[in-house]
């Protein structure tokens, strides 16, 4: 059975997945927040020499299964399309590999930044799809004036206010 990590910072995600019965493991950068899949990696060494690898000595990494890793490789591919975001060939047969095409995602395009459970309403989502799609036709995705923007459900938004 493969093996799945996950490790958060606000801007990126990195999804780990250590392949049964092979050396290598494979890496997701993710952005779950605006354009989904940003790129991918192969490496040999354990988990724990990447942080040090990347300059992110306090990232949290935390095994995940299988559903979890599958959903959130879904919902950015289904995030990066929507923004007619090209998916080069040799990602989509690692992505086939690991089940990602065998259902239609259905979820959220985009969830609640803080909680990244709850829904965001149709005008938000809206709004993210705008500013993404802006920031892709500007040229500005991975640079440093990227569009920075925070979206919460009502839930938290009524947690804030209390
Ligand atoms: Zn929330």
């Amino acid at each position: 059975m493969n093996r799945y990590y996950k490790s958060e910072e606000l801007g990126f995600l990195l999804l780990i997945i250590e392949l049964h019965k092979e050396q290598n493991k494979l890496l997701f950068l993710l952005d779950p927040w605006k354009t989904g899949l940003k790129d991918y990696d192969y490496f040999d060494y354990p988990i724990n020499e990447l942080k040090g690898k990347l300059g992110l000595d306090k990232l949290v990494i935390t095994e995940i299964d299988n559903n979890q890793a599958i959903h959130i490789l879904r919902q950015n591919y289904a995030i990066s399309i929507n923004l007619d975001i090209t998916i080069d060939k040799s990602l989509k047969n690692i992505l086939t590999k690991l089940k990602v095409f065998d259902y239609e995602y259905t979820g959220e395009l985009y969830t609640c930044f803080n909680c990244e459970e709850g829904q965001l309403n149709d005008n938000q989502i809206k709004e993210i799809v705008k500013i993404a799609k802006e920031d892709l036709q500007n040229n500005l995705i991975n640079t440093d004036k990227e569009t920075q923007y925070y979206f919460i459900c009502s839930k938290c938004e009524s947690e804030v206010q209390k």
